[in-house]
């Protein structure tokens, strides 16, 4: 089935054709028709799947028709991040390119006065975060009483980010008899309520996970021990020793991105860093210098990071596992896409035994682990240091001893690979792996707060919600 079939005008076959696409994916193939129809879709699917043309393609010729009133959207669509609805907005200005469709973005971050005058021009598209939406409605900036489509996107990171309230709150403001998209990677009892609740009649698609059957994806586990420097030399030795092109680093805190950013330049490396506290401006910034090659690798939390679409990264390296096996998916995804190879590593210390074994349990496969890096333990005058009370924890500065291992990298560069640590350049499978032990479970901490996320102050957890400790995975 070909583009063609699909029922799309001849303008948008041509954007399509000018962005490169020969077929149409399982999701655009499924999806694009019943939007055309004006149905109502529930679209069980990921990032990577092409989700975003499945639903911004049909609306591009629905919209085509009909005029914007000032402070009346036509349609809207909700997305849970500012990258994501920067994103999908840069898919309608590709795909729109030969309609005259006008958009507006409502995220939080950037100065609203240029928002709000772009609403009140009338807009054909609105793309928002719930947060902004619901306070610019508030100040009665915006009427939702025209908007006859709306697409509800990544509902299960609503879920998480606690924005369900606002969505529920969102879709009373529109027309009853509107169509509505929801797109979601998982289908969790509170978004099933949602869909019964503001869907009608959907037609349901779920296309397969692209990362989890991604084989061109490599996954190592690299056993660790549990401390920030352990893991951050580990960091480096991989880093030297895996032939590293680019490489997107996770980590489950804000505060680590940051220290771990500052600790790999100080190192050497060309780092940049992306997490929720940053303003909209300096995390487009940050994406930009990595995406122009100014710096080849990029430290960033999940939230920032979702859905991200950035081409030809070589590796993914989770500094800390990430607890929502979900989340795995999403961050390993980010290598490996559109047909080249990648690979991911994951530092596991033993804290991390049953985050390990959720996802290993998701993706229904067991992950090889390497054996031990041989990384050293934090000098004792540094704990010492770090521990005084008052004194800020610093980033690991480089060690001053003669190790090649140790030396910053521009030191190292000329020196063979071979010379300094040979036994790490192709990864060694341990022949069995190691069991967890119950004991060394994480403490399950239930009572973090949910609000901890993209704007959200820096309380240390910037991952989901470890609500995967309700989340039962099927046996
Ligand atoms: P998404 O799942 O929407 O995040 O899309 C993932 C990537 O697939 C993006 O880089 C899209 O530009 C790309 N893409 C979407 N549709 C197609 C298609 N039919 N053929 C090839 N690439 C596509």
């Amino acid at each position: 089935m070909s583009f063609a079939d699909l029922g799309l005008s001849d303008e948008l076959l041509k954007a399509v054709t000018e962005a490169g696409y020969t077929d149409p994916t399982p999701i655009q193939r499924q999806a694009i028709p019943s939007v055309l129809m004006m149905r109502d879709l529930i679209g069980i699917a990921q990032t990577g799947t092409g989700k975003t043309a499945s639903f911004v393609l049909p609306m591009i010729d629905v919209l085509a028709e009909g005029r914007s009133r000032a402070r009346m959207p036509r349609s809207l669509i909700l997305e849970p991040t500012r990258e994501l609805a920067a994103q999908v907005a840069e898919n309608f200005e590709k795909y729109g390119t030969h309609h005259k469709l006008s958009m507006a973005l409502l995220i939080g971050g950037v100065q609203m006065g240029d928002q709000v005058k772009a609403l009140e021009k009338g807009v054909d598209v609105l793309i928002a975060t719930p947060g902004r939406l619901m306070d610019l409605f508030e100040r009665g900036k915006i009427l939702l009483t025209g908007c006859n489509l709306l697409v509800i996107d990544e509902a299960d990171r609503m879920l998480d980010m606690g924005f369900i309230p606002d969505i529920e709150n969102i879709c009373t403001k529109l027309p009853a008899n509107r169509q509505t998209l929801l797109f979601s990677a998982t289908m969790p009892p509170p978004i099933k309520k949602l869909a019964d609740k503001f869907l009608s009649n959907p037609k349901t698609i779920e296309v397969a996970r692209p990362a989890s059957t991604n084989t061109n994806i490599t996954q190592w586990l690299v056993p660790v021990p549990n401390s920030a420097f352990a893991k951050r030399e580990a960091l480096r030795r991989l880093i030297d020793d895996q032939g590293v092109t680019t490489a997107i680093i996770f980590c489950n805190r804000k505060t680590t991105v940051r220290e771990l950013n500052k600790s790999l330049k100080k190192h050497g490396y060309r780092s940049a860093e992306i997490h929720g506290d940053m303003d909209q401006s300096s995390r487009i910034a940050e994406l930009d210098r990595f995406k122009a090659g100014d710096v080849n690798i990029l430290v960033a939390s999940d939230v920032a990071a979702r859905g991200l679409d950035i081409k030809g990264v070589s590796h993914v390296f989770n500094f800390d596992a990430p607890w929502h096996p979900d989340d795995y998916v999403h961050r390993i995804g980010r290598t490996g896409r559109a047909g080249a190879t990648g690979t991911a590593f994951t530092l596991v210390s033993s804290a991390d035994a049953e985050a390990i074994d959720n996802i290993e349990k998701l993706q229904g496969q067991k992950i090889d682990r390497m054996g031990a890096l041989p990384v050293e333990e934090e000098p004792a005058e540094e704990k010492k240091g770090r521990g005084r009370k008052g004194s800020k924890p610093k980033a690991d500065a480089p060690k001053s001893d003669k190790k090649a291992a140790d030396k910053p990298r521009e030191a190292r560069k000329d020196e063979p690979r071979e010379e300094r640590r040979p036994e790490a350049r192709e990864p060694r499978r341990e022949t069995e792996a190691r069991e967890p032990r119950r004991d060394d479970r994480p403490r399950r901490d239930r009572d973090r707060r949910r609000d901890s996320f993209d704007d959200g102050p820096d309380d240390g957890w910037n991952g989901p919600v470890p609500d995967f400790l309700n989340f039962t995975i099927p046996a």
